[in-house]
């Protein structure tokens, strides 16, 4: 059974314009998938959809099998911890360390401090940022503020990280290091949504490729191939 199903999908936005026609697609659990398109393609608001953050005009996405539109306001955010999420920019607090930038996500979340200084600095050695964590967003490179970006995402165990244009802001030596990140969370079991606009990437991956074009799926891959 799939995960996340999108039958039908169309999202039209108040001013009447329809940023995704009639999107279906299947994703699997421990899949990942990257979502190509230029920009303006819809990738950001498939992803929110997905998110609940927007909700589809017609049709209706399914997580685990529920539609989600049957959950209620109150219980999004539970729903919403099925996920964990990086973007573009890398959203850190400036005036927390890089030690506490992750624990907060823990903190929020009612979790012990016992449990947080045992969890925070295995996530911190994966992601390869143990030697920093008493560091400040301002003292460390636009590629390690994303890895760190990435482990507060992921510190949760979240069954899906959506990924969208993580690399937007990156050198290509932090690229290749933030895409690696990314397959080897896949490989640990979480499923991987990566959105991004740079088909270099998807070249390199050799994983299912879904590819937008003015809001419609034109292609959508398992071998990773776009053209
Ligand atoms: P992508 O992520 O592929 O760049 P988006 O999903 O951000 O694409 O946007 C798809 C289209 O929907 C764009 O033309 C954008 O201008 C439009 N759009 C996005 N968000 C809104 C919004 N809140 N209101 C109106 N139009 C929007």
């Amino acid at each position: 059974m799939s995960l996340i199903t999108l039958d039908k999908v169309t999202k039209i936005y108040p001013d009447e314009f329809v940023a995704l026609e009639e999107i279906s697609c299947r994703i699997r659990e421990g899949e990942f998938v990257s979502l190509v398109g230029a920009s303006g393609a819809g990738k950001s608001t498939l992803l929110k959809m997905i998110y609940a953050n927007e909700r589809p005009t017609y049709g209706a996405i399914y997580f685990g099998g529920r539609d989600i539109a049957s959950i209620p306001e109150r219980l999004l955010p539970f729903y919403r911890r099925n996920f964990g999420t990086v973007f573009q920019d890398f959203k850190l607090l400036p005036k927390k360390t890089v030690f506490e930038n992750v624990a907060y996500a823990l903190e929020v979340q009612g979790k012990s401090n016992a449990q947080i200084r045992e969890e925070v600095p295995k996530i911190l050695e994966i992601v390869g940022m143990a030697d920093q964590m008493d560091k400040y967003p301002d003292q460390i490179s636009g590629g390690e503020a994303q890895r760190i970006a990435l482990a507060r995402a992921v510190i949760h165990r979240p069954r899906v990280l959506i990924a969208d244009e993580p690399t937007g802001n990156l050198d290509p030596v932090s690229t290749d290091e933030i895409i690696r990140l990314l397959l080897k969370i896949n490989e640990l079991g979480t499923t991987v949504i990566l959105a991004t606009h740079d088909q270099s990437i998807v070249d390199r991956l050799h994983k299912r490729v879904i590819v937008l074009n003015q809001g419609r799926i034109v292609r959508d891959d398992s071998q990773g191939r776009y053209n």
